[in-house]
């Protein structure tokens, strides 16, 4: 299933997270989770997990991971299984079971907002239902376009299409003021399109071609299933793929959107009315429900001027073939089998090489956290999170701020002018730990018991009319844009924090059994990394309040971009697949982010063994542990599919370069392994660092 979900934060990928996807974990209590699946020993290691045959010096990722591997071959639902995926799946068990007792008569016992959460379950488990209503509730959303008379009607259908979740044409909806980070405005975004990246679009290799066709004639059987003739669909696919491929080559490429200063474009009403000449803005923002205000973060102007010229060059009836389009795929996944079966078909068999869909139930959590995520993660912290876990983790952050303070200092390539400033951005980052300290209150969204369609609508707008609502009032820091079971974290440099949700804070990311040396080497890195971003090539350009505002001298600037510019031909020399490369350049935040954020776990370490020293351990020194500790999160099997989709749209670098090009950058992983300076982890070149 893919879910839609209506455009919210920003444009770009402004908010940074530490893997690509959201992921869950389970917990360690109730339910007992099965321990015995992760087999870390009391050091923390991962003993099983290890392949001794192969030597740490020479492939240091086969060596951490390569019994795990073969141990735990990609199921065929998931295409991707890492442990990220494995701690998601026990953590699902867990999400289960609250959902089908709130789903059982009186099983959500007195509180109103447990019933909505069953009610919403329930509603998505009953396929039955959904079965024999067929297409019912997709006929007032297409009876809507089929409305339309002229071109004039088109922007308040699309407007009513953005309250509730649907794709078309660009993205809407509000995120902090760029340049005052107090406020929230109005965001317009680029998209509308049904394929993964601009790129698919035009890209001349066979695969891509191969792909377009597989595209094209998905759209024309979901035409058909929601109720187009055959003839008709065929057609109309074809138009889709023209109006999709206009849009495309006006997107920015994702490359481009990672410079901040490139979407953010601040314009009145009036001038985004003018740069749509053909497209009746004042009716799509009042159908929108845009609240007065003036000014808007236009992120992508040649875009916005795209869809105009799509809407004047195109004839009504295409059109209104494309709305359709994205009416039944926009709510594909609560319709009937065969919507989502054909979904299934392209977005997951072809795009990523998944053999099987995932089990209904597993879809239904996916879709109850993405809509009621407070509610349920309420319930999940109560069962789940312990106290120690908290204390332990500010434990771990005051170490790593410690680190990053006096790598600051340390650096001979910043001035000291530039050196004052970023201390005081990483004194004013605030932590954010667990959950929200103020749960979100659901009491005015209707799930009603039956209607799997309309609640996904429905939550959709009211996770739409909350962004609405923010619009000129000040911005809400202590806001999470992650569900507390996320196996994830992130930080955020509109607003200057970091945040880590409950659910990674859990074994093989964080081991309360575990001394500090595993530890450091996963949760106490994953903390660093979520700091770097502060410091990387995208949220350097922000400053302790989160504003976008050039606070580096222009030499450090330059001196930070050289260096930064190590990563890219690093990591553009690795290999996906076949013969597709990294991208060094869509990859770079994350590649600074897991090199900085290992080094200050190091360093942060360091200064933790000179008054709690520690000894071996499961035949392992500290440091070895901390390394091993590092590379046993990113422990994975994938598809061929989905490397490639990968290495075209995700900022993450796949698991092997996240253990094997961070450590040959750090001579002390050659120190700690007794690596010959022949051996290929040992660099040849100068190491590339930032931090
Ligand atoms: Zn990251």
């Amino acid at each position: 299933m893919t879910r839609r979900r209506a455009f919210a934060i920003v444009a770009g990928s402004a908010v940074l997270a530490f893997a690509g996807g959201s992921v869950r974990l389970a917990a360690q209590q109730v339910p007992p989770p099965p321990q015995s699946e992760i087999s870390v020993s009391r050091s923390g290691v991962d003993l099983a997990a290890l392949d001794r045959n192969a030597n740490p010096c020479d492939d240091f990722y086969k060596f951490a991971c390569g019994g795990w591997m073969t141990k735990h071959p990609a199921p065929p639902d998931q295409p991707r299984y890492g442990r990220f995926e494995e701690l998601q799946n026990r953590n699902n068990e867990i999400l289960r079971d609250i959902l089908e007792n709130a789903a059982k008569p009186g099983g959500a016992g007195t509180s109103a907002e447990m019933q909505k959460v069953g009610d919403y379950y329930a509603s998505c488990m009953a396929e039955e239902e959904i079965e024999k209503k067929g297409t019912a509730p997709l006929a007032a959303d297409l009876a809507r376009v089929d409305a339309i008379k002229t071109k004039n009607d088109i922007p308040a259908v699309v407007g009513q299409m953005h309250t509730v979740g649907m794709t078309g044409f660009f993205g809407f909806g509000s995120a902090p003021d760029f340049k005052d980070a107090t406020q929230y405005m109005l965001i317009y975004g680029q998209g509308g399109l049904g394929m993964p990246d601009r790129d698919y679009y035009f890209k001349e290799d066979a695969n891509s071609a191969k792909l377009r066709e597989a595209y094209v004639a998905h759209v024309a059987r979901m035409l058909e299933l929601g109720g187009t003739t055959a003839t008709a669909a065929a057609a109309g696919a074809k138009t889709i793929m023209q109006i999709e491929t206009a849009l495309a080559k006006a997107a920015l490429d994702r490359v481009a959107q990672r410079n901040p200063n490139n979407v953010y474009h601040k314009m009145s009403r009036d001038e985004v009315k003018k740069l749509m000449p053909n497209f009746n803005m004042s009716q799509y923002l009042e159908r929108a429900e845009a609240p007065p205000g003036d000014s808007a973060n236009v992120t992508e102007p040649d875009f916005m001027k795209a869809v105009d010229a799509v809407v004047a060059a195109n004839s009504l009836a295409d059109l209104k073939t494309y709305l359709r389009w994205h009416v039944v795929h926009s709510n594909a996944h609560m319709l009937p089998k065969r919507f989502v079966d054909e979904n299934f078909n392209f977005y997951n068999k072809t795009l990523t090489g998944a053999q099987e869909q995932r089990p209904r139930w597993k879809r239904c959590v996916d879709a109850a956290d993405a809509d009621l995520g407070e509610a349920l993660g309420k319930i999940y912290v109560e069962r789940t999170f312990g106290t120690e876990g908290k204390t332990r983790t500010i434990e771990m952050v005051e170490g790593i701020e410690a680190a990053l303070a006096r790598d600051i200092d340390e650096i001979s390539w910043m001035s000291p002018e530039t050196k004052k400033a970023a201390v005081t951005k990483l004194r004013a980052v605030a932590n954010k730990i667990g959950y929200p300290d103020r749960w979100r209150d659901y009491s005015s969204l209707r799930i009603a018991r039956g209607d799997a369609y309309g609640n996904s609508q429905r939550s959709n707008l009211f996770g739409y009319r909350r962004q609405m609502a923010k619009i000129g009032k000040p911005v809400d820091k202590t806001e999470w844009l992650m569900t507390p079971p996320t196996v994830n974290a992130y930080y955020n440099p509109l607003e200057n924090n970091i945040n880590f949700p409950a659910g990674i804070l859990q074994p093989p990311f964080f081991n309360r059994a575990a001394d500090d040396a595993v530890n450091y080497g996963a949760a106490a890195a994953v903390v660093g990394h979520e700091l770097s971003h502060g410091f990387d090539d995208q949220g350097r350009q922000f400053d302790a309040q989160g504003n976008l505002r050039e606070w580096w001298t222009a030499a450090d600037g330059k001196a930070f971009v050289e260096r930064a510019a190590c990563f890219d031909k690093q990591y553009s020399s690795y290999t996906a697949v076949g013969d597709v490369k990294l991208n060094g350049k869509l990859t770079m935040g994350e590649n600074v982010a897991d090199n900085g954020g290992l080094r200050l776990a190091w360093m942060a370490l360091m200064e933790r063994l000179k008054t709690k020293p520690l000894g071996q351990a499961d035949g392992f020194s500290p440091q070895q542990r901390f390394f091993i500790g590092w590379a046993q999160m990113w422990c994975e099997n994938k598809s061929p599919e989905i490397a490639r989709l990968h290495a075209q749209t995700n900022p993450h670098s796949p698991g092997e370069y996240r253990t094997n090009g961070v450590v040959v950058n750090m001579p002390e992983f050659a120190q700690a392994f007794s690596c010959s300076a022949a051996a290929k982890m040992v660099a040849k070149e100068p190491v590339c660092r930032v931090w």
